[in-house]
């Protein structure tokens, strides 16, 4: 029978299976077995069972035990599975195997069989709580559940709705009804619910449970402990569980009973997995719901450029919510506050001021945007000009005040900071730009009693900190909170009154042509935290957002000033159409490895030499923006077609050339790629 295995090799690997007794079933495709590699025994997962392999019987080696214990995984995973690694050009065994929870791929099965008894032993009655009351729809989202849940088979459904129109409403009463409606029809049926944030799960996962106190909710994120993650995903698979919610890997969870998908702010890159298999969550996702033929929806304030135009085609169906869902609440007023006006001394300038402290005298909160962590990007010596580069890196040590320490965001080197320069030794060696650290020191500076809480990557580095700090303003025990894109995503922080952005400009002028896209998204998002409730009726407090930048009239900020998105979307699609970018064109990306840059490059030339590409242009093999990480020159070459079934089968070949290439440098491919 042949099994895949978790090898980097793209085949799959044929074993003999000897039942131990005459009437022991023959193991079925997607059942795990423990076999023989090498000199290790690792789990597999049984793909075929025809019996004329290429080996001879007597050369093969033999299953050595069946995990009889597990239902099998079923076709349509496998097939999930399977169109993942024909689209993402890897073999089945590295994308099937690695995202099962561990528990399932160790030679023992003593964590499997604990967990496996735990949830099929029948439980006391649980206490259940009293269901969390639902708020009456309004007429926009009625019509969005409504439409959701009367199609038939398979549907996209892009829920475009303004930051605080009630999308999550939509989800759980859609779930409500198409749970109801399939049980009552007496089918089982689950349904998946992917969010792009670790950290928006507890909240998320909370008010599901509230909701619905009688239905198994369970999470699949990366950051539960092993044992949780092996019961949740079980829970999944036998069928147990009735909603899963999780961040991009539940896309591949088992769940044999779906129903229904739904993908909450599905623009957000996170649903891109950067390492590894980099797949897109949200569109395997839409491939998932297609396969079996269940609706799928897409929601967000700011959709992809991909679903955006979905939506304009007619492939996805447009739902919309154009207006704030809770009583009174309203949409923030936008302001642009011009730097060349009104200047900004330590990254403040006297509007943004007064509003910060107007908002501490009338008790409210207020939200400051800095998408950029540490004290200051970079240190240098105004003596000499020495700046603080990474030894191994094309990228600047970041100053880390609080820690004492300079740190490489690529390598992590750290080092203790200079007392002197290291080339002159003068003494004045000072911090260039500014991070969240120094954002934060300055704020206690200017308003002494006010409590500033700062949170991104380094203050929440401690299991379960970025829970409480998101707590604590929750609770009310901040004044000004102060934070990196961490703070901008989903959550509904009701007493928040003022965002204000210091710096965002640097993105307008970026490279990578989905910057603007992205940045839009971003400061759409974070102006979303701002007047989610009305704490007060009156005017005077209606929420504000505050910009900063050096270029007021940029058409990004003209349209973020009207919450026009659909503006915004319609130009920046016009204006990829013209460049033949996507979504107007597909891409993929080989990125080549080395010590050596000049390799690394001719590899790449080699590589866009190895056949004819009819119908594919081939870029011309260039360094990476950041070419040197930990010592390793990386190098790229850009792919574009017009057709991605075109590109689909010439990556197929090329990638097999590619393999038999022999050769010392490490190399990638990277389909639909995000960072170019
Ligand atoms: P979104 O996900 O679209 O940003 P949320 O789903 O978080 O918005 O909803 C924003 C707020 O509006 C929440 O506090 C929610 O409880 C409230 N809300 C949603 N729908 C209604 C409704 N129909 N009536 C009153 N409040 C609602
Ligand atoms: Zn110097
Ligand atoms: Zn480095």
């Amino acid at each position: 029978m042949s099994v895949a295995l978790d090898a980097p090799l793209d085949t799959t690997f044929d074993y003999l299976w000897l039942a131990p007794s005459p009437d022991d079933p023959v193991p079925e495709p997607g059942q795990l077995v423990l076999v023989p590699f090498g000199r290790r025994k690792v789990v597999g997962m049984v793909v075929g069972t025809k019996k004329d392999s290429e080996i001879e019987p007597n050369k093969l080696r033999g299953v050595i035990q069946v995990r009889s214990q597990l239902p099998a995984l079923n076709q349509q995973w496998l097939a999930l599975c399977r169109f993942a690694a024909e689209y993402y050009q890897r073999p089945l065994g590295e994308i099937a195997l690695p995202c099962l929870p561990k528990g399932m791929r160790t030679e023992s099965t003593v964590a499997l069989d604990r967990a496996l008894k735990k949830l099929t032993s029948s439980h006391p009655a649980r206490e259940v709580a009293d269901r969390a009351p639902a708020p009456q729809l309004n007429p926009e989202q009625q019509q969005a559940v409504a439409s959701i849940i009367s199609a038939v088979g398979y549907q996209a459904h892009l829920l475009f709705g303004v930051t605080g129109s009630g999308k999550t409403e939509v989800y759980l009463h859609a779930t409500e009804l198409l749970l109801q409606r399939e049980r009552e029809a007496g089918y089982p049926a689950q349904v998946l619910i992917l969010v792009p944030e670790i950290n928006l799960t507890p909240q998320l996962e909370a008010s599901v449970k509230a909701r619905f106190p009688t239905l198994q909710v369970v999470s699949l994120h990366s950051q539960l402990a092993e044992g949780e993650r092996l019961r949740h995903w079980l829970s999944a698979h036998i069928g147990k569980a009735d909603i899963v919610l999780g961040t991009r890997l539940a896309v591949l969870a088992s769940l044999p009973h779906l129903k229904m998908i739904i993908i909450d702010e599905e623009h957000d890159t996170s649903y891109k997995q950067q390492e590894g298999l980099r797949y897109s969550a949200r569109d395997l996702a839409v491939w998932r719901a297609h396969q079996q033929q269940i609706p799928v929806v897409l929601g967000s304030a700011t959709p992809s450029a991909e679903s955006w135009l979905h939506g304009a085609s007619g492939r996805y169906q447009r739902l919309r919510l154009t207006q704030r869902a809770a009583a009174n609440a309203q949409l923030p007023t936008v302001r642009l506050i011009d730097t060349e006006i009104d200047k900004a001394s330590d990254g403040f300038s006297k509007p943004m001021l007064d509003a910060l402290r107007a908002r501490l005298e009338r008790g409210e909160q207020s939200l400051l945007f800095l998408n950029r962590r540490g004290y200051a990007p970079v240190m240098q010596c105004e003596a000499c000009g020495w700046i603080s580069n990474c030894r191994r890196c094309t990228a600047f040590m970041v100053l880390h005040k609080p820690e004492r320490r300079l740190r490489c965001h690529h390598c992590s080197l750290e080092l203790r900071i200079p007392s002197a320069c290291p080339t002159c030794g003068n003494v004045d060696v000072q911090p260039l730009g500014r991070g969240t650290q120094r954002v934060e020191e300055y704020l206690q500076q200017a308003f002494p009693g006010a409590r500033v809480l700062r949170i991104d990557a380094d203050s929440t580095r401690r299991k379960g900190s970025a829970q409480a700090a998101f707590e604590a303003v929750h609770r009310g025990d901040v004044d000004i909170l102060l934070g990196t894109q961490m703070v901008a995503k989903g959550h509904d922080f009701q007493r928040l009154t003022l965002v204000g952005v210091i710096n965002p400009d640097t993105a307008l002028f970026s490279q990578d042509y989905r910057a603007g896209e992205r940045l839009f998204a971003q400061l759409m998002q974070v102006a979303g935290r701002a007047g989610r409730a009305a704490l007060t009726h009156s005017d005077a407090t209606r929420s504000e957002v505050l910009i900063q930048t050096r270029y007021p009239s940029h058409p990004l900020y003209r349209a973020l000033l009207a919450h026009d998105y659909p503006g915004f979307a319609d130009a920046m699609l016009a204006e990829r159409q013209a460049a033949h970018l996507p979504p107007y064109s597909f891409q993929a990306l080989l990125r080549a490895e080395s010590k050596s840059l000049a390799l690394a490059l001719s590899f790449l030339t080699q590589a866009r030499e190895l056949m004819p590409h009819p119908g594919i242009s081939m870029n011309d093999p260039v360094p990476m923006t950041v070419t040197k990480v930990a010592g390793i020159e990386r190098a790229q070459l850009l792919l574009e077609s017009s057709s991605r079934a075109q590109l689909q089968s010439f990556l197929k070949p090329w990638m097999q050339a590619l393999r038999a290439i022999k050769t010392r440098v490490g190399w990638t491919l990277e389909v639909d790629p995000i960072d170019i």
